[in-house]
Formats: structure tokens, C-alpha cells, sequence
């Protein structure tokens, strides 16, 4: 008989997002055994999925910076710490027992043991929202994006960026000066970017359609026309494209979290003052946790699982003294 007992780990952060990668840093550097589990093939998350080649201009002390190259440094910053790192894994289930002890299971069938759990999960699996457009189906991979993996792909293109928010407008912005020609399409007018974001679309070159949407692509081998119905006025115009991002939102992925009895908002992960979720020792950080004023970017993301990280040693200091 094997009497050899698992390790436990002091804290097993699920996602490797930019956030659960600080936390896997910061709880290195309060000395605490780490393993992380990311259901991709890449750490990273929102970053290395979405937006490798944007800039990124609100971390504190550095003034702008890539997507890929904030994940490199992530990775840098981890590396002395050498912390355990699972891919292409999905944690299926976690369970507490009397002894404190969380029993974390994956989709591929490990299972690990661990004090505490730190829920970096951001919205689940990064599912890109869909428009409602009636052929898109056929375009997958041919000309329709939800993010932007490589520059080159809209070097001298047509592009049309659809979507009102931080990401669409970011996007556009990033691709602005490379394509030939960017149209930023919006179903309404009111553009919910930040505010400066917001100035340099409309500085820049972009032809910004409000109340626009597509209502049919053209194409046979890839996309060579869209149809832009103007919502107000009912015209429909038929715009030459090579290249189409949308970017109108991230679905939410959840319902296996929804199996793990913790208290959910709205799609997120209530947390207290603490970080801690509704279940004592499991805590969240990151675009998954939410309370009065939650905002989701990585600066609060990373405050928030500096909090968990420093509460969980306490609560592993007061709940095992002997292991
Ligand atoms: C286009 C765009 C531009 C943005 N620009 C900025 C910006 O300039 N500045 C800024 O601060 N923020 C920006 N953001 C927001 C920022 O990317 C997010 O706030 C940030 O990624 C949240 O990090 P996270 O680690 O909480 O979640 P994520 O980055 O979403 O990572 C979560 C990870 O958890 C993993 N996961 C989920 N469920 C499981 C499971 N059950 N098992 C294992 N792994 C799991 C996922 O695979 C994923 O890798 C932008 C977002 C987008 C889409």
C-alpha cells in the first residue's frame, strides 16, 4: 500500500490570467507553496487571448506597454519562484472537508489538495460574444476576428472594428495606423471607452459609424463585402472589407463554477473586504470577483489578489498551525 500523502499546497490559484500570475508572484514572495491551473494551453488569459499586440497605458510605472509584453514580464516576475503550473486543464470541482483540506479536481482527472483556493477565473473560458448576423457562420477564419493575434494581419487591409466599448476602441486604435482603411462601426452613440480612448478614435483616421450595424457579409473565399444597415434612417450601404474584429463583449462561461456552492452576483463571485468568498479559505481576484464598486481592469485586479493572497496566510496560519 502507497502511505505516501499528496503535498498541500499552501494555495492553488485556478486561471492564469494576468491576475492569478501576480497572485502566483505575490504569494511566492510571502513564501508560500503555489500551484496554478489554467484550462488554456497559454498563460496569460485576456491578454495572450485577445489583445497581444495592444498597448496598455494603466499599470503603475510603466507608461505603456504591450499586451504580449506585460505577459512576458508576468512571467519573468514568477519565475524565481518556481511555481507549479498545470495547462490545459480545467478544474471541475472543488470540495472542502472537516479538516479545512480543499480538494481541487480537474477535467483530465488529477486531483490536488490544498489550503486555500484563490479563484482567478475572469469569465470562464474566453467565449467572444457573436453578432447577430444571419450568415456569419460561414465567415469563421475567413475574415472575421475577435481580437488581434498578429499586427500583420490588417497591414494595408480594409478593416471595420464593431463594438462601442474600451475593447473595440482599443482594438481599432491598435490597428489604426497599420490598415488602409478602419471604420469603426457602433449600434448606438455613446461610446463606453474611457475618456481619452474615446478622443483619440475620434482623432484619429477611423470613419466612426453610430446607430450602424451588419446585416450580411459577402464573400466566397473570404470576406470582400459587408452590408451596414444605418439603424435611424434604415439605408443599407455595402462597404468594401478584407478584415472584420468584433468586439461587442466576452459571454460568460460559468456553470461549472455554478456546481461549486459559492455565492455568485450576477455572473461574478461575491467577495468581502477580505477577498473571501462565501466558502471560508476560498477567495477571488480579478474580472470573476465582484462587490459595491468593483471595477475590472488589471491594476484592480492585481490589488485585489494581493489582499487574498496576504488574507489566505492568515487564515492558513489560524486553521493549520501543524501542517
Ligand atoms: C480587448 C481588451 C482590452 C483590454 N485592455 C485593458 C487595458 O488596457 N487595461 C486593463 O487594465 N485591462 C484591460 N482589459 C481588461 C483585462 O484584460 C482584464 O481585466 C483582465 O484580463 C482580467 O484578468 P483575470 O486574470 O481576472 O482574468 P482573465 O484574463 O480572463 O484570465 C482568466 C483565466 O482563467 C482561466 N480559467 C477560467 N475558468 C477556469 C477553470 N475552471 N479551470 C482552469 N482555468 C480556468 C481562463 O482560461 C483564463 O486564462 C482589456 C480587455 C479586453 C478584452
Amino acid at each position: 500500500m502507497n502511505t505516501a500523502l499528496m503535498e498541500c499546497f499552501d494555495t492553488l490559484i485556478i486561471g492564469g490570467g494576468p491576475v492569478g500570475l501576480f497572485g502566483a508572484y505575490y504569494a511566492g514572495l510571502r513564501d508560500m507553496t503555489v500551484r496554478l491551473v489554467d484550462r488554456r494551453q497559454e498563460l496569460g488569459g485576456q491578454i495572450t487571448a485577445i489583445y497581444p499586440e495592444k498597448w496598455v497605458y494603466d499599470i503603475p510605472g510603466i507608461p505603456a506597454i504591450r499586451g504580449k509584453e506585460l505577459y512576458q514580464n508576468l512571467c519573468a516576475q514568477i519565475e524565481p519562484y518556481h511555481p507549479l503550473i498545470s495547462l490545459n486543464d480545467e478544474v471541475t470541482l472543488i470540495r472542502k472537508n472537516r479538516n479545512h483540506i480543499i480538494t481541487v479536481e480537474t477535467k483530465s482527472g488529477h486531483i490536488y489538495y490544498t489550503k486555500t483556493v484563490i479563484l482567478c477565473l475572469g469569465m470562464g473560458a474566453h467565449i467572444p460574444r457573436k453578432l447577430p448576423i444571419e450568415n456569419i457562420e460561414e465567415f469563421e477564419g475567413k475574415g472575421i476576428h475577435y481580437g488581434i493575434a498578429n499586427l500583420e494581419t490588417f497591414r494595408n487591409k480594409k478593416v471595420i472594428v464593431v463594438g462601442g466599448g474600451d475593447s473595440a476602441l482599443d482594438l481599432a486604435l491598435t490597428i489604426a495606423d497599420v490598415c488602409k482603411d478602419l471604420h469603426l462601426l457602433h449600434r448606438s452613440d455613446r461610446f463606453t471607452a474611457h475618456e481619452e480612448t474615446t478622443k483619440k478614435i475620434y482623432y484619429s483616421n477611423a470613419e466612426i459609424r453610430t446607430f450602424s450595424e451588419i446585416m450580411r457579409l459577402e464573400g466566397t473565399e473570404h470576406i470582400t463585402h459587408a452590408l451596414v444597415r444605418d439603424t435611424k434612417t434604415n439605408n443599407i450601404q455595402k462597404l468594401e472589407v478584407d478584415e472584420i474584429i468584433v468586439a461587442v463583449g466576452l459571454l460568460f462561461n460559468l456553470e461549472v463554477v455554478k456546481t461549486w456552492g459559492i455565492e455568485m452576483e450576477e455572473n461574478c463571485i461575491k467577495v468581502d473586504d477580505y477577498r473571501q468568498t462565501s466558502l471560508h479559505g476560498i477567495y477571488a481576484a480579478g474580472d470573476i470577483a465582484t462587490y459595491p464598486g468593483k471595477m475590472k481592469l488589471i491594476g484592480t485586479g492585481a490589488a485585489e489578489v494581493i489582499q487574498a493572497v496576504h488574507h489566505a496566510k492568515s487564515y492558513i496560519q489560524e486553521k493549520f498551525p501543524f501542517l
